[in-house]
C-alpha cells in the first residue's frame, strides 16, 4: 500500500477509482457511492454536467458548513480576521516555474493526443487513454504540492500531492514508451514528451524529497522504458 494511502486518502491519489484497490477503504469513493445512492433514491439525474455541477455545489455549501463548524469549535472568529497582509500562496504557485513547466507539459501532450488519436488501434487503448487520464493529474497535483509547501501545518498535503504527480508521471511515461513502440509515427513526439515528464519527476523529487524512496524506486524503474532506436 503506497505510505501517502496510509496518512491520507483524500487528494492523494490519482482518482481512477475503477482500477484503484483501495476503494473498500477509502472515504473519497464511499462518500461519491453514498451521493450517487442518495440522488438515485431521490430519482435525481446521476449522469452528466447539470448533474455534476449540482453535486459540486452540495459538496461546497457542506464543505463551508463543516468549516464553519470548525473555526466555532476553535474559538476561530471569521468576521474579525485581517487577511489584507497574507499572501496567496495560489497565486505564487502560478509563477512558480515547475508548475509552468507541468502546466506547459499538459498542453503539449494534449495536441499530441489530438495527433495521435486517428493512429490509436486496440493495441494501443490502453496506453493511450492512460495519458488521457494522467497528463491533467500532473499540473494540477504540481500546482497543489507547490501552494501547500511554505505551509508546516499542511506539509504532507503537499508531499501527498507531489507523489500523486510523479506516480502519473510515471504511468505518462510507461505508457509513452508502450505508444513509440505501436507507433513509429509518433515515436520522436513519444520521445521529447517522455523526456520532459522525466524532467519533471526529477524537479519534484528534488523539491519533495520524501517522495525519493520506497514505492516511488519501483516506479521508477517501471517508468524507464527504452524507445526503439
Ligand atoms: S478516490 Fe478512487 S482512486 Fe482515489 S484512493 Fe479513493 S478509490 Fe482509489
Amino acid at each position: 500500500m503506497p505510505f501517502f494511502m496510509e496518512i491520507l486518502p483524500f487528494n492523494a491519489c490519482d482518482y481512477r477509482c475503477e482500477r484503484c484497490l483501495e476503494t473498500e477503504r477509502c472515504a473519497v469513493f464511499r462518500m461519491g457511492k453514498e451521493r450517487d445512492e442518495r440522488n438515485f433514491a431521490l430519482g435525481r439525474e446521476t449522469e452528466g454536467i447539470e448533474a455534476a455541477l449540482r453535486d459540486v455545489k452540495e459538496i461546497f455549501a457542506e464543505t463551508t458548513e463543516m468549516l464553519l463548524e470548525k473555526a466555532e469549535e476553535m474559538g476561530i472568529d471569521l468576521d474579525e480576521m485581517d487577511d489584507t497582509e497574507r499572501r496567496d500562496p495560489f497565486e505564487e504557485a502560478k509563477q512558480d516555474p515547475l508548475y509552468q513547466q507541468a502546466y506547459d507539459f499538459m498542453i503539449r501532450t494534449r495536441a499530441f493526443l489530438e495527433r495521435a488519436e486517428p493512429l490509436i488501434t486496440p493495441a494501443g487503448q490502453e496506453f493511450y487513454e492512460d495519458v488521457v487520464w494522467h497528463h491533467t493529474i500532473v499540473p494540477a497535483k504540481t500546482f497543489r504540492a507547490i501552494g501547500s509547501d511554505d505551509e508546516p501545518e499542511i506539509r504532507f498535503d503537499a508531499v501527498n500531492s507531489a507523489a500523486a504527480a510523479i506516480k502519473s508521471l510515471t504511468i505518462c511515461i510507461m505508457a509513452f514508451g508502450e505508444l513509440a513502440l505501436r507507433y513509429p509515427e509518433i515515436s520522436e513526439e513519444c520521445r521529447g514528451l517522455s523526456k520532459t515528464a522525466a524532467d519533471i519527476k526529477r524537479a519534484l523529487r528534488e523539491r519533495f524529497t520524501e517522495c525519493s524512496g520506497r514505492q516511488f524506486e519501483a516506479d521508477e524503474s517501471r517508468g524507464s522504458l527504452d524507445f526503439p532506436a
